[in-house]
């Protein structure tokens, strides 16, 4: 009877590990949509961004597994991202939107697997009173939210930049002397952003941050203004943002002399 435990234990080994592959087999077919569905995953910091720091941190075949909606821009600030329905384009000074590569490079974003929450068919809003509109229906609870308007816009004034070149000047000075604007009328397309509540502090840009599609997907860019004819509204409450850090570069003048490495 002694010997009798341990064999039986051994004699478990095998389904023990058979076990351990078929849950490690399943934790292999978990989509990317199960596992980040209630998460949005920004790339970088906006202050790193606003300081300057363009340069690629992910590439969009990878970008892509954290979600199907979401807004950015590409390595240098070559122009404005929009993430549509798991496509990934890009926005150039001309206003045309065109698919971008996979291996383009993004050095910063914000993405997440867009299922709505809540939705409110709308007509005859601005931006100004979809925000109004908005605070009274969507309090902000600290939450981020993932935001998809659809529809008719009358107007959408939209802007795009030009690809920077080192040494990167900053965000805001970029904004200030190079973007290119365009006004787009009678167009059928989707605003794609996020709203990010103030207790989120600085890490995101906060409040709506927006970035528009036309419907044939050919023109598009950030929005500074619209006007939605009809449509609808939806939410995607996310009560998790992951952020993943930029590697940048050094500082140029090296450690201080004399400091340990
Ligand atoms: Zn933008």
């Amino acid at each position: 009877m002694n010997f009798a435990l341990p064999i039986r234990t051994f004699a478990l080994y095998p389904l023990v590990l058979a076990g351990l592959a078929l849950a490690i087999g399943c934790g292999r077919t978990i989509s990317p949509r199960a596992q980040w569905g209630e998460v949005v995953t920004q790339i970088s910091t906006y202050p790193a961004l606003s300081d300057g720091h363009y340069q690629g941190q992910i590439a969009v075949s990878n970008l892509v597994a954290f979600g199907d909606h979401g807004l950015g821009t590409f390595d240098g600030l070559d122009g404005e991202m929009v993430l549509h329905e798991g496509t990934v384009y890009r926005v150039g000074v001309d206003g045309r939107a065109v698919a971008a590569p996979l291996d383009a490079l993004v050095p910063f974003a914000q993405v997440t697997w867009f299922t709505p929450d809540a939705m409110y068919d709308v007509m005859a809003i601005d931006q100004k009173l979809f925000r109004t509109t908005m605070a009274w229906k969507q309090p902000d609870i600290g939450h981020v939210q993932a935001i998809r308007v659809s529809g008719i816009f009358s107007e959408v004034r939209v802007r795009s930049v030009p690809r920077q070149s080192e040494p990167y000047p900053s965000l805001d000075s970029v904004v200030a002397d190079q973007q290119v604007e365009h006004t787009l009328r009678n167009v059928r397309g989707t605003l794609i952003g996020f709203f990010t509540p103030t207790a989120v502090g600085s890490v995101a840009p906060g409040g709506y941050h927006l970035h528009f599609l036309t419907n044939d997907r050919s023109a598009g860019g950030h929005v500074l203004d619209f006007k939605l004819t009809a449509g609808r509204i939806e939410v995607d409450d996310s009560p998790e943002l992951r952020t993943l850090l930029p590697t940048l570069p050094p500082p140029s003048d090296g450690p201080p002399v004399g400091k340990p490495r």
